[in-house]
């Protein structure tokens, strides 16, 4: 193994087309502390508020999150088709980049899109679609794409805004997935090799200012294009040399063009043992009314749907088997570990055949049947703001009361505290005051209820910004 592939991230390998069972095979083997497959999330994650040990922050309504990452998906373009001789022409040396792609579409239709959107709406799915703004160099989203008719442009960027918006968070990926631009042009940079590629750029240490301006060109075309954004994902290695940076560009170019309150960005993907848990990084005044944080959320899973060009046979199993005994989504779930699944998108469209695309609907039928009561579907960004206000709301407990001060709201937000007796829980916030209703078991917790399991108390509340506070008797 070079030294080069020892500082490659786990996407890098996936993007770099080493098989994603080969490289899934190979995560589950040990390794050296600091060697390939670690993925040490050790950037800088700032101020934390007193969080009295006594008060536990569940998943929210006791379910264990789902998502899905969908990457490379833009309007019309199919990135496998398009990236495929720019990557080639990038590293000329690799024979996975030597595919037939003249041979397949040039277009995912919006027909698959509104197909895709409907049946995952009515299948509770919910999670990230990419759109990278100038897919491939081949046109911009907001001005015009070369092969496709104005109208064609302008209705596909409808159905994003309808149909996949409201179950979606979009995010840029970077700006063209591919060649890198030079942003005071707006061209691609002439060179072609890895230092002028998207995926792996940049190759040597660079300032936050120049990664959140460069950021901040990929978010400002969706914003042409009326798609609001809460996050960024990176294509492939994009970032890898700067990872700390990484987080506080994401965090500095989301705000500067949408102003969210709590950005997130996507990067990294958790395998083996890992946590899978949402890291809250760069946190700075928290006692501010608009603090600085940047939510880190990883996938944990391979991509098994087809691959980044579309190209692979899918192994939908990997995922969930039909019956959901046995998968990597099975494994997180029943270990309790938000469950976050990640494909690209010409893996799911499977060059027309859709291939993986029914594997996904096989794999969500068994989750959402096995695991009915006890998960739920979210998007990135309901699952940022989860984490923020687990992380960052202070927690502190008086003999039965609970003072909780939180710097954003938080809807199904779960508590479990010991409590001696039986509970009569009450919640205040300013001069509201309302006593939780006792449910039996924990598929009935949503907002304003209580379970009692033993000694356990555990209450669902919709927490209000600022201070609030909950009397168990
Ligand atoms: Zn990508």
């Amino acid at each position: 193994m070079s030294i080069e592939r020892k500082k490659l991230t786990r996407r890098q390998v996936l993007k770099s087309g080493i098989a994603a069972s080969t490289f899934w095979a190979a995560s589950q083997m040990s390794f050296k502390p600091g060697g390939l497959m670690a993925y040490v999330p050790d950037n800088p994650k700032g101020e934390r508020p007193e969080r009295d040990p006594s008060i536990q922050v569940l998943h929210p309504r006791k379910r264990i999150p789902l998502s899905f990452i969908i990457d490379d998906s833009t309007c019309l373009v199919n990135m496998g088709h398009y990236c495929m001789p720019q990557f080639a022409a990038a590293w000329p040396k690799r024979e996975i980049y030597k595919k037939p792609w003249k041979t397949w579409p040039r277009e995912i239709p919006d027909s698959f899109v509104r197909e895709f959107g409907e049946w995952c709406h009515d299948n509770k799915v919910k999670g990230k679609y990419s759109i990278v703004p100038n897919p491939a160099c081949v046109g911009w989203l907001d001005r015009d794409l070369p092969g496709w008719s104005r109208k064609d442009l302008q209705d596909s960027l409808k159905l994003v805004r309808e149909l996949m918006m409201p179950d979606w968070d979009i995010h840029p990926e970077m700006i063209t997935h591919t060649r890198v631009i030079d942003i005071k042009t707006g061209r691609p940079f002439e060179e072609i090799n890895a230092h002028t590629m998207e995926n792996s750029f940049p190759r040597k240490k660079i300032s936050v200012d120049y990664l959140a301006s460069y950021l901040e060109y990929a978010l400002k075309i969706l914003k042409n294009c009326d798609l609001p954004c809460e996050g960024i994902t990176t294509p492939g290695g994009f970032g890898s040399f700067v990872k700390s940076e990484l987080g506080l560009a994401s965090y500095q170019s989301v705000k500067r063009v949408f102003n969210p309150e709590i950005p997130h960005y996507f990067k990294y993907v958790a395998g083996g043992k890992e946590s899978t848990e949402p890291m809250v990084e760069h946190v700075k005044g928290l006692k501010t009314e608009n603090p600085q944080l940047v939510v880190n959320i990883p996938a944990g899973t391979g991509d098994w749907f087809g691959g980044w060009d579309g190209d692979l046979k899918s192994q939908g199993h990997k995922y969930s088997n039909d019956d959901a005994t046995q998968g990597r989504m099975v494994e997180l779930i029943e270990r309790g570990d938000p469950a976050i699944m990640l494909c690209h998108w010409p893996g799911m469209y499977s060059q027309g055949t859709l291939e993986g695309y029914k594997d996904f609907q096989r794999v969500v039928k068994a989750l959402n049947t096995r695991f009915k009561d006890s998960t739920q579907w979210m998007k990135l960004s309901t699952i940022a703001r989860y984490w923020a206000c687990k992380e960052l709301t202070e927690r502190k407990r008086k003999e039965n009361t609970l003072f909780l001060n939180a710097p954003f709201s938080c809807p199904d937000y779960t508590l479990q505290t010991s409590y001696g007796g039986k509970a009569k829980p009450v919640w205040e916030y300013k001069d509201q005051k309302k006593p939780l209703q006792l449910v039996q078991k924990s598929s009935e917790l949503k907002e304003g209820t209580f379970l009692q399991e033993g000694n356990k108390t555990i209450l669902c509340i919709q927490l209000p910004k600022g201070k609030s506070k909950l009397t168990l008797a």
